[in-house]
């Protein structure tokens, strides 16, 4: 009796996250699961987004199960659904209605008649197929919770991984003891928390490993405050990139945290729409580090939660609005690749009393990078304000390994490029002795259901070398906002 696991993207990379579950022989009926279904970015990506191995029929999916609303866990939906996948699409609420958002943006994308939007990577989509997509969502009722097949042998919890509003790891309990990791938060950003493993313990383990060899440095809001001064002192703009998932709340509670006395203008229509979503979903709270704007009280109402993103003067740009001077833009794509940005550079960079300020990851080649590396020149400011980040780095996911009840009999490595995935590998194997595999596209592997007992399992003792951040380690913090809920949305479909 075993379960299988082939990956079809986001191994060996970190794009196109799609793992085929296939408890069949467990549950006693065919019963195959997808976790994510996300598209692929970058070389061939066009192509890859539009075809589907043979090996893998979506007439064959009883379940997919989404960890969070980004394209690379999302991205494929409406391909597969094309392709005869009729099954539900699990997910919390959030990661719906983000979702949703993001499916109508590809559309649009694709309908665009501007050159810098139309995106040619996405993969064939038209307005009925996304429809359709939509209506086989079927979120958790509460924020997280579990949920079982009526006859209990399929069990699944989504649990906080606090990367994006909504974001969950998913947990299966029955009829193996799996955990799918989706994209880790961490420590460095105000709206989350540190991701906590469930209690349970788990037999294997397909982590994330986007900074598998990398660690995030410390954020350094000085940067935005010395920023925010010089503008002030010059009659300058200041124009941030934004991503509009996370980032654009993160930097508005940022901006609020400050008390910013300037104009404040956000635009991105993405973002706004993503923005009533954060605001809306009450879970999303501030830590600690900013006090003034700390929310302790998870059940504050939609107004009160809003107006902690929103620092004062904040304006949403429509088509008439005129910029004042000495004020601050947020507007979109990150890394200056495309979206309504583009139109604010000339103005903002052909001035020397003006900054552009990036706080997101530039890949090489964009123009975000190219302006920051200075190959671009340009009269305003180039700064970077680093330690932003909705990702767990290197030793936060060893820290979260270490905080599980007994280790894992095997871990799957996903989710990062090939040296990121490696160096990862390396160290859970040195740290943990646990065995360790980066799949391979298109590559069955088995999961043996071995019965051990409790008492035999190997707890955890292996302390980490990872850098300890105040406030880590709280485990106990796991009910915290966390709904368990008991219901039952899977039926067992019989062919
Ligand atoms: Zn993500």
């Amino acid at each position: 009796m075993t379960v299988k696991l082939t990956s079809f993207g986001g191994c060996s990379c970190v794009t196109g996250s799609m793992h085929l579950l296939d408890l069949s022989d467990e549950m006693g009926y065919p019963m195959k699961i997808l976790l994510d279904a996300g598209s692929f970015q970058g070389l061939n990506a066009g192509e890859k987004n539009s075809c589907l191995p043979a090996e893998l029929n979506p007439m064959d999916i009883n379940y997919i199960l989404i960890s969070h609303a980004h394209l690379d866990h999302i991205g494929r939906l409406p391909l597969l659904v094309s392709r005869g996948f009729h099954g539900k699409i699990i997910c919390t609420s959030a990661t719906r209605d983000i979702s949703f958002i993001l499916m109508d943006n590809m559309v649009k994308i694709q309908n665009s008649d501007s050159d810098f939007e139309r995106d040619k990577d996405i993969g064939p989509i038209s307005e009925k197929n996304i429809e359709m997509t939509k209506r086989l969502f079927v979120p958790i009722r509460k924020e997280y919770g579990k949920l079982a097949s009526s006859d209990e042998k399929f069990v699944v919890t989504f649990i906080n991984a606090e990367h994006i509003a909504g974001s969950a790891s998913i947990y299966i309990e029955k009829p193996i003891k799996l955990l799918y990791t989706g994209d880790l938060g961490g420590s460095r950003s105000s709206l989350h928390k540190i991701p906590v493993p469930p209690k349970g313990g788990i037999d294997y383990l397909i982590v994330e490993s986007t900074y598998g060899n990398r660690l995030i440095g410390k954020s350094d809001s000085m940067v935005l405050v010395n920023a925010i001064n010089d503008i002030k002192e010059n009659r300058g703009r200041l124009l941030i990139p934004i991503l509009a998932i996370d980032r654009a709340e993160e930097i508005l509670a940022l901006l609020k945290s400050l008390n910013v006395e300037e104009t404040v203008y956000l635009d991105s229509p993405m973002a706004l729409d993503v923005l009533s979503i954060y605001t809306a979903n009450s879970f999303v709270k501030l830590t600690e580090k900013f006090n003034r704007v700390q929310i302790k009280n998870r059940n504050l109402n939609a107004d009160q939660v809003y107006y902690s993103f929103r620092p004062k003067n904040f304006i949403e740009v429509s088509k008439n609005t005129k910029l004042v001077p000495n004020c601050i833009i947020l507007s979109s794509s990150g890394m200056l690749e495309g979206g309504r940005i583009l139109k604010y550079l000339p103005g903002i960079l052909e001035y020397p009393n003006n900054i552009i300020l990036f706080t997101s990851y530039l890949g090489k080649g964009t123009l975000g990078r190219r302006i920051l590396d200075g190959e671009v020149k340009v009269e305003a400011s180039v700064r970077k304000m680093d330690g932003i980040s909705s990702h767990a780095d290197k030793n936060d996911i060893i820290e979260y390994i270490s905080k599980f009840s007994y280790l894992p009999k095997m871990v799957f490595i996903v989710h990062g490029e090939l040296d990121a995935s490696e160096n990862l590998k390396k160290e859970i194997e040195g740290l943990f002795g646990i065995s360790t595999i980066i799949p391979e596209y298109n590559v069955e592997y088995e999961l043996p259901n071995v019965n051990v007992n409790e008492s035999e399992r190997r707890r955890v003792v292996t302390s980490t070398k990872s850098t300890k951040n105040k406030g880590e380690g709280i485990v106990d913090d796991f009910d915290d906002g966390m709904s368990v809920i008991e219901h039952k949305d899977f039926t067992p479909r019989r062919r």
